[in-house]
C-alpha cells in the first residue's frame, strides 16, 4: 500500500524526528518544497529560470509554480516501481494549497492517506525548546535537559559563559508557537472535514511520539 502523508506540529513539537522514524520504516521520501525549489533552480530548467527570476526580484513563489514544480516531481517519484509514498514538509500551509495538492494527487492516481497531527501543549514546547544554552566562546551547545554543563552557567571546555540565543528564549519560542496555532488551524479544521486528520498527544518523550504515529499509520493501513 502507497502512503503519502503530511505531519503537522508546532516547533519543537519533534515532528522532524517522528517524520524520520515513519520515514525509514515504512520506506516513504521526503518532498520538502525547498529543497525542490532549490534543485529545480540548479537545473537550470525552464522552470527553474522562472523560479530563480521570481525569487531574484525578492517575491514570493506563486502557488502556481509550486504547483508546477511538485506536480513534475510527484510523477517521477510515483513512477519508481519501489515508490512506496511520500511525506511532505513544508507544504501545504493554507487551505488553498491544500487542495491545490488534492488534485495534483489526483492527477497521478494517488491520494493522501493522513494528516497526522502533533498536540504539543506551548508549555512543553517551550520547555523543550528553550533549554538549549550556547557557549559564549566556543559557540558549543548544552542541553540542561539532556547535556548540561558540570557546573551551572558556564563551559566544560572552555570556562565561557553559557547564554540563551534569541531563538531558544522562551519568549521567542512562545511566539512560534502561537504563530503556528494561528496559521494552522484553518488547515487543520480542513483536514478534518475531509476525514483524514488524525492526532495524538506528543507531551511525551521521543520514543513515545514515533510509536504513538505508528500505531495511527498502522490502523490506516488497515482500514
Ligand atoms: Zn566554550
Amino acid at each position: 500500500m502507497v502512503l503519502n502523508l503530511i505531519f503537522l506540529g508546532p516547533p519543537g513539537a519533534g515532528k522532524g524526528t517522528v517524520a524520520q522514524a515513519v520515514m525509514d520504516k515504512y520506506k516513504l521520501v521526503q518532498v520538502s518544497t525547498g529543497d525542490l525549489l532549490r534543485a529545480e533552480i540548479a537545473s537550470g530548467s525552464e522552470l527553474g529560470k522562472k523560479l530563480a527570476e521570481v525569487m531574484n526580484a525578492g517575491q514570493l513563489v506563486s502557488d502556481d509554480l509550486v504547483s508546477e514544480m511538485l506536480l513534475k516531481d510527484l510523477t517521477k517519484k510515483a513512477s519508481n516501481p519501489d515508490f512506496n509514498g511520500v511525506i511532505f514538509d513544508g507544504f501545504p500551509r493554507t487551505q488553498s494549497q491544500a487542495s491545490m495538492l488534492e488534485n495534483i494527487l489526483l492527477g497521478i492516481n494517488q491520494k493522501l492517506n493522513a494528516v497526522i497531527y502533533i498536540e504539543s501543549s506551548k508549555e512543553s514546547v517551550v520547555k523543550r525548546l528553550s533549554s538549549r544554552w550556547t557557549c559564549e566562546k566556543c559557540k558549543k551547545v548544552y542541553n540542561t535537559v539532556s547535556l548540561p554543563p558540570k557546573s551551572e552557567g558556564i563551559c566544560d571546555d572552555d570556562g565561557g559563559n553559557l547564554i540563551q540565543r534569541d531563538d531558544d528564549k522562551p519568549e521567542t519560542i512562545s511566539k512560534r508557537y502561537d504563530t503556528f496555532i494561528e496559521k494552522t488551524s484553518p488547515l487543520i479544521d480542513y483536514y478534518k472535514s475531509k476525514g483524514i486528520l488524525y492526532k495524538y498527544d506528543g507531551n511525551v518523550p521521543p520514543v513515545d511520539s514515533i510509536k504513538a504515529a505508528e500505531e495511527i499509520i498502522r490502523r490506516i493501513v488497515k482500514e
